[in-house]
């Protein structure tokens, strides 16, 4: 795609995989968002609606069908609503819906997992911390995805396991560089989390991380924390991170830890990464069934994933700012759903009311 993709001569192409559960009921938030984009600059982005999970199962038997795949590899980005269900348990491995997102991982190679965790004053109440340690907070976790133990060998008997953690000086140097773009694009500041006092696969990811920032991004920062002190420091002065690079599983236990500073799953967008700039964007939440249906899920978060999705895959980072503004005016105007308060919006609401906002904005700085 060149830098003239998404304009009226180019669409941009965007796989749309609503899911199962209350990912359809999201996904319908992010159309309609598009929707009033499109309408309203230059933005043109072709949807292409496509099964994963239990819905691809039910129709195809397969949790990723083939079509699905075939229609990714033509696009810039796939937006996902959430897989999963009780439906779906008792299903053979092969056909959970949960093997749909490890596959498209998997097919396109997305290493790179994004988590943005910022705190807005009129949510400081729904989080666990005081109020005081959430002020300012606006950090990004950049998690390896596709290496570390989760994908090492591993082998079981009777009286002993083993789970190897391997990683590669290229799949290290990699997701580095995404951080260091990253960082650029924010204050330019990377915290390395690892235990380099223990595991040689730390020390490995400290030389090779280093030697990146110092060759390529002279004008980054990067200060190296071990694990167990970041996951202390992300309660105790968590506006103080800007950037945190780390590898896999430390990256799954620290984004869970991190997400509890913002008040409700609902709230939490992500993207996954791959080299060609392809990504998978979604929110951080499953398919919540005890709510599927009621029109009562928040869809901020799915909302988030677009903005995410406008500044990293599609290079619209004006459309993507302005959709988080709107994001916040509505916070702070106490337009909330039902996970929040007991007599919150439904999504439809909320939604138009970001619509509302996002034609105004756009028709002011047209
Ligand atoms: P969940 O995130 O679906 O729900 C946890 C709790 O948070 C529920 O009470 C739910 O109602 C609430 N919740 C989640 N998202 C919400 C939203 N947008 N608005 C309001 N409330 C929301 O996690 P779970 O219950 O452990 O899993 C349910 C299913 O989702 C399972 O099948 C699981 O495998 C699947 N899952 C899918 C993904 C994904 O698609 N990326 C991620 C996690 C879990």
């Amino acid at each position: 795609m060149t830098n003239e993709s998404g304009t009226r001569g180019r669409p941009f192409k965007v796989v749309g995989l609503p899911g199962d559960g209350i990912g359809p009921e999201v996904y319908s938030a992010a159309r309609r968002v598009l929707d009033v984009l499109g309408e309203s600059r230059d933005l043109h982005i072709e949807l292409d609606e496509q099964l994963i999970g239990g819905a691809a199962v039910d129709a195809t038997g397969s949790p990723l069908p083939q079509q699905t795949i075939d229609a990714c590899r033509a696009a810039d980005a796939a937006l996902l609503g959430a897989v999963g269900g009780p439906k779906w348990d008792g299903r053979p491995a092969e056909q959970r819906p949960e093997l749909g997102l490890l596959r498209i991982r998997a097919e396109f190679g997305l290493f790179c997992n994004l988590r943005p965790i910022v705190t807005h004053p009129a949510l400081h109440a729904f989080s666990p911390l005081r109020p005081e340690r959430l002020r300012g907070v606006d950090l990004m976790i950049v998690r390896e995805l596709t290496g570390g133990s989760y994908f090492g060998k591993k082998w079981r008997d009777d009286d002993q396991a083993e789970d190897v953690c391997r990683y590669t000086r290229p799949e290290v140097e990699r997701v580095t560089r995404a951080a260091g773009r990253i960082a650029r694009q924010r204050n330019r500041r990377i915290t390395l989390v690892d235990k380099a006092n223990v595991l040689e696969t730390s020390r490995l990811w400290r030389a090779v991380a280093h030697r990146v920032i110092r060759d390529e991004f002279p004008d980054v920062t990067m200060e190296n924390m071990y694990v167990d002190a970041a996951s202390m420091h992300l309660l105790t002065r968590p506006a103080d991170f800007d950037v945190l690079l780390t590898e896999n599983l430390f990256g799954d236990i620290l984004s869970d830890e991190a997400s509890m500073l913002c008040g409700s799953m609902g709230l939490l967008p992500s993207a996954s990464l791959n080299e060609e700039r392809f990504g998978l964007y979604e929110p951080v939440h499953g398919s919540a069934p005890d709510i599927a249906g009621k029109g009562v899920a928040n869809p901020y978060a799915m909302l988030l994933s677009v903005a995410m999705m406008l500044r990293h895959s599609l290079n619209r980072p004006g459309e993507a700012e302005a959709l988080e503004q709107c994001i916040h005016a509505c916070w702070a105007d106490g337009l909330l759903t039902r996970d929040l308060l007991p007599d919150g919006l439904g999504t439809e609401d909320v939604t138009e009311a970001v619509c509302a906002r996002l034609a105004n904005a756009m028709a002011l700085s047209a």
